[in-house]
């Protein structure tokens, strides 16, 4: 059986670190905002080239918390509106919601699956005060395209980057590609007006033993006000400035983040390099394989296919012993819980669910397993 993620595998290697570090916890006796959050804010601020890394409950809370870091700003109300690629994961529009603005849906690129940043001045209104863009499947969106947008609307960037831990630019490598146009930068690490959400939760490229997430920013008064905001609006102690909310990094979590945070680059490069060889070894008519240029704007959070008849390929997989997970089987604006949108067309959008597949990718995958999928899949 070739598992899509075998997340207990994952975590093998840490066993013995994991069970020094509760024991060092339980001997301090300091549970929620101690050292290991610091030191771990510390180190992933240093890891994203960011000035600031504020350490929250979830990869929800982290985009709700960006939101409402801006609205204490007084730089977004409520009632704003925000541009969304249509086909991300649903949490990315929740926390839109959750923070009382407006999600406005965007069709994404069909060769990246992210946002199409050709189609975001058509929809931008008065009222279009930011952009959340989401780096989806591990791939970075097109960002010095939506920045130059922001720009010129003055609009906010914020970034879901809950499945991109990791991703860099390679500018050198990126002219000579197909896409010569997709000239791609990391926002959130470069510009002061942008902020980055992440996820650490377990099945992420790096991720923890329950839930965590974290924020990072280069703006000193956006990060100020979120270190306030995820511990109920204040800083001192029963003295709150903000209305805030409780959405802390445990330390337990923060400290097995910790160890893992070293081995973060080296595990990208391992899901790269099962890319590769996808990429290159995979040849079915019926299968098409995604978009990478081949540089370090990739992690491979996810690697997915699209084929018409999705539901006899995944049959034949599973009969061979491979897992694969589709995501997503349903978009958000189909859900039942967005009635409000059910009826509205995105084609892209809609192509891209009916069609996507996820193959086994991770860091502990073995030759053999992928040479199994790339020969299951030859054969289909
Ligand atoms: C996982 C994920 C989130 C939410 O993270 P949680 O830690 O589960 O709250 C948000 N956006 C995207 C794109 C994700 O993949």
């Amino acid at each position: 059986m070739i598992p899509f993620l075998d997340l207990k595998k994952i975590n093998e290697p840490y066993e013995a670190a994991f069970q020094e570090k509760l024991k060092s916890v339980l001997e301090n006796g300091w549970y929620i905002l101690g050292k290991e959050v610091e030191t771990f804010e510390k180190s992933f601020a240093e890891y994203c080239q960011s000035k600031y890394c504020i350490g929250v409950g979830n990869g929800f809370d982290a985009l709700v918390l960006i939101f409402k870091g801006y609205i204490a700003l007084g730089k977004l109300k409520k009632g704003d509106e925000v541009i969304v690629p249509a086909n991300t994961y649903i949490a990315s529009i929740l926390a839109i919601l959750e923070a009382d603005l407006v999600p406005v849906l965007i069709e994404p690129r069909l060769e990246t699956y992210n946002i199409n940043p050709e189609l975001i001045p058509e929809k931008i209104t008065s009222k279009t005060k930011a952009i959340l863009a989401v780096h989806l499947y591990g791939q970075l969106a097109e960002m010095q395209k939506i920045n130059e947008i922001a720009e010129k609307h003055d609009l906010i960037v914020v970034e879901d980057a809950a499945q991109s831990h990791g991703v860099k630019i390679n500018k050198s490598q990126n002219k000579n590609s197909k896409f010569q146009n997709y000239d791609v930068t990391l926002s959130g690490v470069e510009e002061s007006q942008s902020a980055s959400a992440f996820s650490f939760y377990p099945g992420k490229n790096l991720g923890c033993l329950g839930d965590g997430g974290a924020i990072t920013t280069n703006d000193e008064k956006l990060a100020k006000v979120l270190f306030s905001l995820r511990n109920y609006g204040s800083e001192k102690k029963y003295h709150n400035e903000y209305v805030g909310i409780n959405s802390r990094l445990d330390e337990l979590q923060a400290g097995f983040l910790n160890l893992k945070l070293p081995n973060l680059d080296s595990d990208n490069e391992k899901r790269r390099a099962i890319a590769k060889r996808y990429l290159s070894e995979i040849e079915n008519d019926k299968i098409v394989l995604p978009f990478w240029d081949l540089s370090r704007n990739h992690v491979f959070h996810l690697f997915v296919i699209r084929t018409e008849n999705r539901a006899h390929l995944q049959e034949c997989l599973a009969q061979n012993n491979i897992q694969t997970i589709i995501h997503y089987p349903i978009p958000p604006h189909q859900q039942k819980a967005f009635s409000q949108w059910n009826n509205l067309s995105f084609p892209i959008t809609e192509k891209i669910h009916r069609e996507v597949l996820s193959l086994p990718i991770s860091p502990i995958m073995t030759e053999s397993d992928v040479n199994f999928v790339i020969k299951t899949l030859n054969q289909y």
